[in-house]
Formats: structure tokens, sequence, C-alpha cells
């Protein structure tokens, strides 16, 4: 059952407006209106009277752009910020296991609220989930129900781990777990939010499971989810002797219904086997620059004709919900990976966080564009903010030197979410205090205060 979102009548009236649109528009003193939650006309100019009843935003020393599509993320991971970082993965793996384990279903929405509160601030409308930590029946429905309430638009997947070798507190069966989306979509799914299936890792599941979730996925037309990182592939060239892609064909699963993050390690030709299949890569370059693995070749990708969209990953492994930040880390990533020889610019890193991220979530005729017909999730940024400042170069200056701060309004669906960098729903204190709180007694359930605390220098006593 999908319950109907009413979306609201808008102005959004004055300032530059970055449409995203095939052509690239760009207009001076513009407009965006939206009746019914849908965009019915962008222009430039002064809107016609046929909207002067609606409610208005001033943007007219802004610059209005279509709110921006987080392809990958990890919502409750606000709980781990800071606990794992400037450790090597051997040294983490075991401590983040048992922190994991404390996860409850009200800790989980803690969580995921103040990752969808620093989203919202980031200018993010619509974003991913990927969520694994299922040591308590149901923390699932905290995510959601997190998402729901901060208005955000959200395809996010319940992730499973079916092999022994995973922690075993985490080890679900996908039969139960295939109950449980249908559950999830029942109760919660909308217009705004669906629920997808995810295999963890190639690594944590078993062979023949990936093809039971990818029928699965397909009989109910949604994409289902992946983390293909560099032990995934390590381990399937071991027993395969070929790259991820042809292990994928094996499974039976190389196709156009994957959303696959990471894939930072490809063999030459395996760029082009994976566009030809039509899988969708989540790339989160940040995460990837953390774990000190190798960044996906995106250029390569891209060349091929694939379909890429960009994520922040979660505030483990990242650690800010910056999508601003990752477009510059991602466009930098790449001119590392060719040394410098500039194959790519802030015009891509823009493309990636709102069509691309779109048309990689299948959300293409929904969001990514300010375009007529589109839902109406639109941001509006101090046009005055330092950093954008000389505005001549705005476009490259929005992924160089901009940061989050600059964001001021979002709209989704023609409703305002956040004003004044104030957002209507959520409460910020409320929200900070209560994932403070939940990280604390994770830490102490947890028996690992004391130990971090030798590692790392905190100022928590
Ligand atoms: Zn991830």
């Amino acid at each position: 059952m999908t319950e109907c979102v009413d979306g609201k009548n808008l102005l959004i009236q004055g300032g530059i407006v970055i449409t995203m649109d095939p052509d690239r528009r760009i207009l001076q003193e513009g407009f965006v209106a939206i009746e019914g939650g849908r965009i019915v006309e962008v222009g430039s100019g002064r809107a016609g009277d046929r909207w002067s009843n609606f409610e208005r935003v001033d943007a007219s020393e802004g610059v209005v752009l279509p709110g921006l599509v987080n392809a990958h993320a990890h919502l409750d991971q606000t709980l781990f910020r800071g606990l794992f970082d400037d450790m090597v993965a051997a040294e983490r793996w075991e401590p983040m296991v048992r922190f994991a384990e404390r996860q409850t279903r009200e800790r989980a929405y803690a969580g995921a609220r103040q990752s969808l509160l620093e989203l919202t601030r980031a200018g993010v409308t619509t974003t991913t989930e990927s969520y694994w930590v299922h040591s308590h029946p149901g923390s699932m429905n905290g995510i959601c129900q997190a998402v729901r309430e901060s208005h955000l638009r959200g395809v996010l997947a319940r992730a499973l781990n079916d092999l022994p070798t995973t922690p075993s507190r985490f080890v679900e069966e996908w039969e139960d777990v295939s109950v449980e989306i249908d559950e999830l979509n029942e109760r919660w799914g909308s217009d705004r939010l669906t629920v997808i299936p995810e295999l963890i890792s190639f690594m944590r599941a078993q062979r023949d499971t990936a093809a039971k979730v990818e029928d699965f996925a397909r009989q109910r037309d949604t994409l289902w989810a992946c983390h293909i990182a560099t032990g995934d592939i390590q381990a399937t060239v071991n027993r395969t002797g070929k790259g991820l892609t042809y292990y994928l064909e094996d499974l039976g699963v190389l196709k156009d219904n994957l959303l696959a993050a990471h894939c930072n390690v490809l063999y030459p030709g395996e760029p082009q086997r994976m566009a030809d299949a039509g899988v969708r890569l989540a790339h989160a370059p940040v995460a990837q620059l953390w774990q000190g693995s190798p960044v996906a070749d995106l250029m390569a990708i891209l060349a091929a004709g694939g379909k890429v969209g960009l994520g922040v990953d979660g505030p483990l492994t990242n650690n800010s919900q910056s999508m601003f930040e990752t477009m510059k880390f991602c466009i930098f990533a790449q001119q590392q990976n060719y040394r410098h020889q500039l194959v790519a610019n802030a015009d891509l890193a823009l493309e990636l966080a709102t069509v691309r991220s779109a048309e990689a979530l299948d959300l293409a005729d929904e969001v990514g564009s300010l375009e007529t017909g589109k839902a109406g999730d639109v941001i509006v940024l101090d046009g005055n903010y330092p950093g954008l400042r000389p505005i001549t170069a705005l476009l490259i200056n929005l992924v160089y030197s901009n940061s989050d701060e600059a964001v001021q309004t979002v709209v989704i669906d023609g409703e305002i979410v956040m004003k004044d960098r104030k957002h209507t729903f959520l409460d910020e204190n409320e929200i900070i205090r209560e994932t403070e709180e939940a990280q604390r007694a994770m830490l102490s359930e947890s028996g690992l205060a004391g130990e971090l605390k030798e590692k790392q220098n905190w100022v928590m006593p």
C-alpha cells in the first residue's frame, strides 16, 4: 500500500537558477513555480500572475539548484562518528562490531535523524540508505520512521548477511528478510519512500542468495543494492580467476536493476561490461580515501556509458555528510588517478550530485533537475556566501570553494523543509542530544569506552 504525499504550491522567485536540464540552462533572475508539489514552470524574469496566491520564497540574492541526490549512505552511522578513525582496518573490525551489536530500533532512529538533519542542511533532498546493523529486530523501522519524519525522499536498502562467517548476531535468512522488506513497504512505503533489498557484501552472502534477491527486486520493479569493495573483488579473483563482473554474471545478477556501491577495483574491460549490462554504480570517493583504498575509475565507467551516482557514504567512513565536499573530493580523486590530466571538472561533479544520481536511482523522471513535470525539490543557496564569491565562476565555486553553510532553504514536493537553515519538522537540539546519549550508552554497554579512549585523545570523561 503506498501513501500519496500531497505536494504544495510554491513560487521561488529571483536569483540565479541552475536548472541542470538537458540544455544545462542557467537563468538570471529566474523563477521556479511549483503546483501540487510538481514543477509547472521554470523561467526568467517576474513570474506571471498565475501564481500570485502561492506561498513565496524570495531567492533574489540566491542561487537556486535542484535538490541534491545522495546515492550512497548509512544513516544510522552518526552513532559511530569519530570512534573508529585513525586505526588500521584490522584494529577496527572487532570493536566496531561489538559497538554495532548494541544498536536498537530507538538508537537507529536517533542516529538516522541526525544524519538526515545534516543531509538536509547540506542541500540533499533524496537519499539512499544501506542499513546492515540488524542486531535488534525491527531496527529498520527506526530508519524508515526517521526518513518519513525528515520529509526527505528515500530509496532505503535493507541489507542482509547470510553467511556464518559474518558476526553471528547479524546472520539472517533471506526468506525472513524478504518478508520483512514487503512489510516495511506496506507500512512505510509512499511516493517518497521505497525499501529495497541489499546484499551487504558478496563475501558475507551464500552463493545462491544474490539471484534470489535480484529476482525479488525484479518482481517488485525496484533496484537491489550491494557493496562491492576491494576485498570482495580480491576474493572473487582468487575464487574464479576473473574480475567482479564475471562473478556477477556467473551468479546471473549482472543486470540493470543492480545498484552497486564502490566497485573501486575494476579490471580492463570491466567498466564496459558493467555499462553494457546497465549496472548502476554508487560512487563514494571519500570513503575510499578514508580507507586508503583505490578510488573507482569513474572516467572509464562514464566513458563506457555507465550510470553513476555520487554518495557521501556513512559518518563512519566519511565522516561528514556533505555532498558539496564529496563533489570536490570526487573530482580531485580522479585528477589524482590520472595524475592531473584534467579528465574531470566541476560540471561533472554537479551532474553526478543531481541528474546522474537521479538516473542511477531510477528517479530520473522525478528529481535531479528543475524541469516542468518533475517533483518540486529545490534548494536555495545564499549567493553572498563568501565561498561563492566572486560570483563570475559560480559553477566552479559551487564545487571547489562552497560549503553546506551556504544552503539556506530546502524544498521537497513544494514544501519548505528548511528555511534560514532551520529544519521545519526536526528539532535540532533534541536530535543532537539523543544521538549523543545513544552513542555514550552504546560505548558503555559494549565496554569500549575505556579501550578506545586509550587510543584516541577524547574530551569525554
Ligand atoms: Zn557503504
